[in-house]
């Protein structure tokens, strides 16, 4: 049977198709971190959704609150009209934010998907600071509409679109391990800071005065990227001196993902605009926007759309939210996150094309590289797109579902449910290990 469905999408699927290409099988069903095939075979899901299944697949309290809204008659679709749902799921949210912004923000629901969201928070910033130019970062991702892509960084999912929308500029990421100044360590960050600060304060780059900077604390599709501690705070103060709205786009590293409800609590610093999707639907299509009041300048009706704040989606969301909140869930997530970091740091030891491996909470990356290249000025070999997608193959083959990402795909990147077991962590570790040595081979 699944070669017949394999088939049929092959040959009716759009090319643009992502996912699919890397993971030729049909689900059948899933729980927890497994999901079967049609032909009963399993796999460990260590992408979830691309970061949206917090909880897992189709974990109890989700399916529970789905039941209940049929069995209670609750409205699957009221536009953006109040519900007492509607209500709870607001309270919910507005309780995990820090303390600074919880009494003093607004929410926008968007439509169902993080490119949405991203969206809203442009329109938003050029609203009420009346600018129009955007900053963003080298290797970032946003989304893919038309708006979202031109303020993503990577230049090979873009360049053939011609032009997308004008006033996006780019400023250097502070990656430590291919530094965009060639130093690496601490001075990465200082760099890239101080850069900043440069461009901002001549008034002749172009960009002295933007409406807004976009920021994922980690890059995800970038490559699982941490950007570091201090340069999160200066960017924060560079912004706030100036005042130029800080957006954080949390969209993958939002709700407990890097061990933090939100990621820029890991700085202490608090942003502007804050953009959410993937878990905070539990599961299902949902995104907002939180933002401090004082950017609430647009116009009754300045953002309409039909799908916005999908009640199932509340009803789910708001299952996982208090989840998480009630059960401890980010624990697990740093000791989690430790037990991956301290096992793949010690296979990077000893395997040469490893060359990095990085990340905040249970968003992990491992850089691999061609160890018969030529190093950079860092003496790091040059990244390989190759064996990852070699290691890639093989997890598959073993049963296990990981994505690609970063630079020419050379980026294993691990973003497992956050609920994830020791247990489980350890059955991933082991067929990650045995896949590198199998691709290597
Ligand atoms: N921002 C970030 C940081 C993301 O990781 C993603 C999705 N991977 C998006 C925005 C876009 O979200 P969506 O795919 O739901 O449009």
């Amino acid at each position: 049977i699944q070669s017949e469905y394999l088939k049929l999408q092959e040959q009716k699927e759009s090319n643009a198709r992502a996912y699919p290409r890397h993971f030729p099988l049909v689900i059948s069903k899933a729980k927890g971190m497994i999901v079967t095939d049609t032909e009963g075979r399993q796999y460990y899901d260590c992408l979830a959704g691309a970061g949206t299944l917090a909880l897992g697949h189709n974990p109890d309290v989700v399916v529970e609150a789905i039941r209940e809204m049929l069995d209670q008659q609750i409205p699957l679709h009221t536009l953006d009209l109040a519900t007492p749902l509607k209500l709870a799921f607001m309270e919910e949210l507005f309780s995990l934010l820090p303390e600074q912004m919880r009494d003093h923000a607004k929410i926008q629901f968007c439509g169902p998907t993080g490119a949405d969201a991203v969206e809203a928070a442009i329109k938003l910033v050029k609203t009420a600071t009346g600018g129009r130019s955007i900053l963003a970062f080298h290797g970032s991702y946003h989304g893919s509409t038309q708006a979202t892509m031109a303020m993503s960084g990577n230049l090979s999912k873009k360049q053939h679109l011609q032009s997308l929308l004008p006033d996006v500029h780019f400023l250097p990421f502070p990656y430590e391990y291919r530094c965009p100044f060639g130093v690496g360590g601490e001075m990465t960050a200082q760099l890239s800071a101080q850069y900043i600060e440069h461009v901002l304060d001549d008034c002749e780059s172009g960009i002295a005065a933007p409406c807004g900077v976009i920021v994922e604390t980690v890059q995800g599709e970038g490559g699982a990227i941490p950007a570091q501690i201090e340069w999160l705070r200066e960017l924060r103060r560079i912004t706030a001196e100036r005042g130029i709205p800080l957006i954080i786009d949390e969209v993958q590293t939002g709700f407990g993902r890097t061990g933090r409800m939100f990621s820029f609590e890991h700085a202490g610093i608090v942003p502007d605009v804050i953009i959410c999707s993937k878990a905070v639907g539990g599961s299902l299509p949902m995104s907002v926007i939180l933002y401090k009041e004082e950017l609430d300048r647009w116009q009754p009706g300045a953002h309409t759309g039909t799908f916005r704040g999908n009640q199932m989606a509340m009803a789910t969301g708001l299952a996982t939210l208090r989840y998480l909140r009630e059960q401890r869930v980010l624990d697990n997530v740093q000791q989690r996150s430790q037990q991956m970091m301290t096992r793949l740091r010690s296979l990077q030891a000893i395997i040469p094309a490893i060359g990095d491996v990085r990340g905040r909470g249970l968003m992990i990356g491992i850089e691999m590289v061609e160890p018969s290249g030529t190093p950079d000025r860092l003496q790091h070999f040059p990244a390989s797109g190759r064996i990852a997608e070699a290691v890639q193959r093989r997890c598959f083959a073993n049963g296990m579902i990981i994505e690609v990402g970063g630079r020419h795909s050379s980026v294993l990147r691990f973003l497992p449910p956050l609920v994830i077991t020791e247990q489980e962590t350890e059955t991933v570790l082991r067929i990650f290990e045995r896949s590198i040595y199998e691709a290597l081979a």
